[in-house]
C-alpha cells in the first residue's frame, strides 16, 4: 500500500490527536458524539506515521467487549503492527475506551493465553478442550451435590452479546442458584 493510500485512510485523526481530542472533550464533558462535532480536526503532516512496507490496514473491531467499537489494524506479513482508531465505524466514530487503545497489545502479547491449561505439580500443561470442559464440569456437579448450588457464583463477561447473556443466565438457573453478576460490576 502506497504513504498517499495510507494517509487518504489515516488523514483524518491521528493516535495523537485522538488522543488530544479524547482529553478535550472529556475537559468539556463532552459524550463520544464530539467525534461527528467541529472538535475533530485533521492530523498534521507531522502526525501521520510512516506505513510499515508492505503494509495493509483492515478494518476490524476491539474484542474486549461487545460493544464492537471500530479498529483500523495495520497489518504487514500477516502481523498485526499497529493499530488506530476508525473515525467511520457507526458505533464509536472513532472513540475508544482505554482497554481498546491498546488491543494490539492483547493480541501480541507473548503471555496471551491461547489454551486451555492446568497446573500439576506446580507447572502449567496444556489440555484439551474437551478435557477442560469434562474436568470443570465434574467439579462444579461435585461441589453442588457436596455444598449445595449457592456454593457457586457466575459470573459472566464482558465480552458477552445479547443471546450469550441468556443462555449463561439459563445454564445458572439450571445449575439452581441466583448467584450470577457481571464482571463489569467489580
Ligand atoms: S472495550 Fe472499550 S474500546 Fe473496546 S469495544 Fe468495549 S467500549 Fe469499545
Amino acid at each position: 500500500m502506497s504513504i498517499n493510500t495510507y494517509e487518504a485512510l489515516n488523514a483524518k485523526v491521528g493516535r495523537r490527536s485522538f488522543m488530544k481530542m479524547a482529553a478535550l472533550a472529556s475537559a468539556f464533558g463532552v459524550t463520544r458524539s464530539f467525534a461527528s462535532t467541529k472538535v475533530t480536526r485533521n492530523a498534521t503532516k507531522s502526525e501521520i506515521k510512516n506505513p510499515f512496507p508492505n503494509s495493509k490496514l483492515v478494518k476490524t473491531i476491539c474484542t474486549a467487549c461487545s460493544v464492537g467499537c471500530g479498529v483500523i489494524a495495520e497489518v504487514q506479513n500477516g502481523v498485526w503492527v499497529r493499530q488506530e482508531v476508525a473515525q467511520d465505524h457507526p458505533v464509536s466514530l472513532g472513540g475508544h475506551c482505554c482497554k481498546g487503545a491498546d488491543v494490539i497489545n492483547v493480541i501480541r502479547s507473548e503471555v496471551r493465553l491461547k489454551h486451555p491449561m492446568v497446573k500439576k505439580n506446580g507447572k502449567w500443561h496444556r489440555i484439551s478442550w474437551e478435557n477442560a470442559i469434562e474436568e470443570i464440569g465434574t467439579k462444579l456437579e461435585k461441589l453442588r451435590q457436596t455444598a449445595g448450588p449457592d456454593s457457586t457464583m457466575f459470573l459472566g463477561s464482558a465480552k458477552f452479546g445479547t443471546e450469550q447473556s441468556y443462555y449463561f443466565r439459563k445454564f445458572a438457573a439450571m445449575y439452581g442458584t441466583n448467584n450470577i453478576d457481571h464482571q463489569a460490576r467489580i
